[in-house]
């Protein structure tokens, strides 16, 4: 391990930024304080001092969230004790008046110090974001024994865009580790420990695929502990293997999550922003709770923190005008707040809302509860829009991106290319190879073409064995060359079934933007482009006039 201090991060550098503004604006906070403590002591009407101790108690509130995180430890517990007490103190103004001015003098006195950026452990260590993994292509070690496997799997891995390397023994591959680590790990259930071993030597996990001659309990059990996120057993089924890698890697790689913060307090949203950016989140905030509608439609979050003590409206409030809209139902909405009083957060949470976060939170907390969330959220979505078998889009969802392109190449006077996808003999598969191959077949394509296409394209499964592509800013000879590698790349994959091997092929037609085109007629282009391929022999792919 190097001892030495790494040098600051951008986002550190700006954490401190934050934190030094934030300590400004404690040269006025503090002294206000300390003077309204003082015009207290000096109050003896009932109704001005319950007014004066309520904004004192407000005031407390906002330092207890926000002294925490910027680095003042000290003075946000100081805060929280004060407070609780101002808040005992405002429930029994009228009967008890013993106890006062031990109050007042604390106050004061937490006024009065002199509070240093305190290190905070835990921010230190957020700063270490999400590695963002490289998007271009992955590299993917297999340790197999039996040469001949390994090399199919290779030689199919490397067709679906991966770099695959296989290797025999623990020691070839361990050599291949020591000179470059693989973004995943295809290891046989036999070498598990030295998988683990591995794990433990990183910080971040690596997608871990383990290979098993029998699925018995016990081995499954010992390849979760050495972290794998995939199982298989022996005759190996490459199309299921290739689909929980793509999988992984989505998990991975996927777009930034949206967070939306709202929150009056204009540094610690800043703050938390930064946090959640510097962990590969994109953020908006806002301050004012009457622009949420826009934010909502325009952002598209996928989740939502929410400020709980705001001005204007209550964080609960808000969280229940967001609820009136059905679009946004599936939204999370994470409350954030200095309150700890168990029974307020519950009827807070029973209103509207999924989570409460207390400030003030570490770095590492925060990230964490928004991630899971997000992550949750993105799922379900998906679940939702998109084809259970490919993952893609579904057929009305990729006519609806299909319309969103169209308009933008209209609008920017770009063009765009269309594709018509289809499996030759389909049906022949599923009758000579049973449905599930044919399912297979199905799943391997809608990989490849995710794999090879960029991730500006549209991809939806528009039929059974029909696929939509939409690739913006590609005219139409590029887009015949990508499909053509494509077509040529499928033809290769080798497919298993219970009666031995076999390969399949495809057809397409493509048709360019024309700057009057409908949707309607671009789609008829693309299908009469695809007809001719299928007419001409199949296995090719057809320009549109
Ligand atoms: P062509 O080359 O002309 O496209 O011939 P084809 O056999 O592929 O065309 P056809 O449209 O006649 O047959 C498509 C078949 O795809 C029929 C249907 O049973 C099958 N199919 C559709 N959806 C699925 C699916 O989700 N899974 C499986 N296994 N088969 C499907
Ligand atoms: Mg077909
Ligand atoms: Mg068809």
């Amino acid at each position: 391990m190097d001892e030495k201090t790494p040098p600051l991060s951008e986002l550190q550098q700006h954490l401190q930024l934050l934190s030094a503004k934030f300590s400004e604006r404690l040269k006025h906070e503090l002294p206000e304080l300390r003077g309204m403590a003082q015009t207290l002591r000096n109050t003896q009407d009932p109704e001005d001092r319950k007014q004066l101790l309520t904004r004192v108690r407000e005031q407390l509130h906002k330092l207890s969230g926000s002294a925490g995180t910027f680095g003042f430890g000290t003075l946000g517990k100081q805060a929280r004790e004060l407070e609780l007490q101002a808040v005992e103190w405002l429930e029994h103004l009228v009967k008890q008046e013993q106890g006062h001015s031990a109050f007042l003098d604390r106050l004061e006195e937490m006024t009065q110090q002199n509070f240093v950026m305190e290190l905070n452990a835990a921010s230190g260590q957020t700063v270490t974001a999400v590695s963002q993994a490289a998007l271009d292509q992955r590299r993917i070690y297999i340790l197999e024994h039996e040469v001949e496997l390994g090399e199919n799997l290779r030689q199919t891995l490397n067709n679906f865009g991966y770099i695959a390397s296989h290797y025999a023994s623990v020691e070839a591959l361990d050599e291949a580790i020591r000179e470059h680590m693989p973004d995943a790990l295809i290891i046989e259930s036999q070498e598990l420990e030295y998988a683990a071993k591995l794990q433990a030597q990183r910080n971040d996990a690596l997608s871990l695929l383990v290979v098993a001659p029998q699925d018995d309990f016990s081995t499954q059990l010992q390849a979760v502990r050495a972290g794998a996120m995939g199982f298989f057993c022996k005759p190996l089924n490459f199309s299921q293997l290739e689909n929980r890698l793509e999988r992984c890697f989505a998990q991975q790689q996927g777009d930034p999550y949206r967070v939306l913060i709202v929150d009056d307090d204009l540094e610690l949203a800043a703050r938390y922003s930064l946090v959640l950016r510097g962990a590969n989140m994109q953020v908006e905030i806002i301050n004012d709770p009457a622009m949420i509608f826009a934010h909502m439609r325009d952002f598209n979050p996928e989740v939502v923190l929410l400020d709980v003590n705001m001005p204007t409206c209550k964080g609960p409030e808000l969280a229940q005008i967001i609820r009136f809209n059905d679009d946004w139902l599936r939204i999370p909405i994470i409350y954030l707040s200095a309150e700890t009083d168990i029974v307020r957060q519950m009827s807070a949470l029973l209103k509207a809302g999924d989570d409460f976060v207390t400030k003030p939170i570490s770095d590492n907390a925060l990230i964490a509860t928004v991630f899971a969330r997000a992550q949750r959220a993105r799922l379900l979505s998906n679940a939702l829009s998109r084809d259970s078998l490919t993952g893609l889009l579904k057929h009305a969802d990729i006519k609806d991106q299909l319309a969103v392109e169209l308009e933008r190449t209209q609008r920017k006077s770009s063009i765009a290319s269309v594709v018509m996808l289809d499996i030759d003999h389909f049906k022949q598969v599923n009758d000579n190879h049973g449905h599930s191959a044919g399912d297979n077949v199905i799943r391997s394509l809608a990989n490849l073409l995710r794999q090879r296409l960029r991730r500006v394209d549209c991809l939806g499964r528009y039929g059974g064995e029909e696929f939509l592509a939409v690739l913006p800013d590609c005219d139409a000879e590029q887009a015949l060359r990508v499909l053509d590698e494509i077509r040529q790349r499928f033809s290769e994959l080798c497919f298993l079934s219970k009666d031995g091997q076999f390969s399949v092929t495809l057809s397409a037609g493509i048709a360019m933007t024309r700057s009057a085109d409908t949707a309607g007629e671009l789609l008829e282009r693309a299908d009469r482009a695809l007809y001719a391929a299928k007419h001409n022999g199949r296995n090719q792919v057809q320009l549109g006039g």
